[in-house]
């Protein structure tokens, strides 16, 4: 019984990835309701800085992160974070993986089990199967940068709730400022929604590449959904075709 309801969770997981959040009544989309905020990458809003020093639960400001000059110093001060509930709950802090200087970089939504217990993103079946297409762009892992929105785990691996992507999202934004990709790869709707701030489905937003502050931006499904969906697997190909070539054109 137990495992029919774990299948019956992962194939509406699937469906949801597909056709997106129309199918499900009770979601609380509140965080893509909200007007498209300025995510300079340059600076972090006002208000947000101010939520956050009331929040100051690890004596850490947003304005202090930001003074960071290199991804390890921005490490050390927020791999303590206990800005959200998932804080309490994570093993280990999953701050991201890869070189720190990358042209290309890979962004999906938060750690699961084994990011959890190992700290880094991307490991594990689905992050055998990514290292393997990179391998079929003509990429190592080496090479690209991989992060999540999210740098704590949400337990059963649960979506992120939209309140704790917007607390962690400045995170992210400045590694993106720090790492300066010419190009992102978005792996699942949660991820590429949550960094775009759209409300899509996954066919609409493969369908398209983004500018973000510059950087383009393409679209393809969560390793981990390939695992369950091997059909996927010839879609995520021309996704990431698209991606390799965009990284030429723009690092020629
Ligand atoms: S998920 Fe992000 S905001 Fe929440 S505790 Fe972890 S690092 Fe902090």
């Amino acid at each position: 019984m137990e495992e029919l309801k774990k299948q019956l969770i992962e194939l509406l997981k699937d469906q949801q990835l597909i056709f997106g959040d129309d199918l499900f009544e009770n979601i609380n989309l509140d965080i893509y309701e909200k007007p498209k905020k300025e995510l300079a990458i340059k600076f972090v809003q006002d208000e947000t800085i101010e939520k956050n020093k009331e929040l100051n639960l690890i004596g850490l400001t947003l304005e202090e992160f930001q003074k960071a000059e290199n991804l390890e110093e921005l490490n050390s001060l927020i791999s303590n974070c206990q800005l959200c509930p998932l804080g309490k709950t994570r093993n280990k802090f999953v701050f991201g993986v890869g070189n720190p200087n990358a042209n290309a970089m890979l962004i999906g939504e938060a750690p699961g089990a084994d990011e959890d217990l190992q700290g880094e993103p991307f490991v594990g079946r689905a992050g055998k199967l990514l290292t393997d297409i990179l391998k079929a762009i003509n990429f190592t892992r080496d090479e690209v940068y991989i992060a999540n929105i999210l740098k704590c785990r949400p337990p059963g691996n649960r979506d992120p709730l939209p309140s704790e992507m917007e607390t962690c999202m400045p995170y992210l934004l400045k590694q993106i400022e720090l790492i300066k990709p010419k190009v992102i790869l978005c792996l699942g709707r949660i991820a590429a929604n949550g960094l775009l701030n759209k409300k899509l489905t996954l066919s609409a937003l493969r369908e398209n590449v983004y500018d973000f502050y510059g950087i383009k931006v393409v679209v393809t499904y969560h390793p981990a959904a390939l695992l369950r969906n091997p059909n996927w697997k010839k879609g995520c190909w021309e996704d990431v075709k698209k991606f390799r070539k965009l990284y030429d054109e723009l690092t020629a």
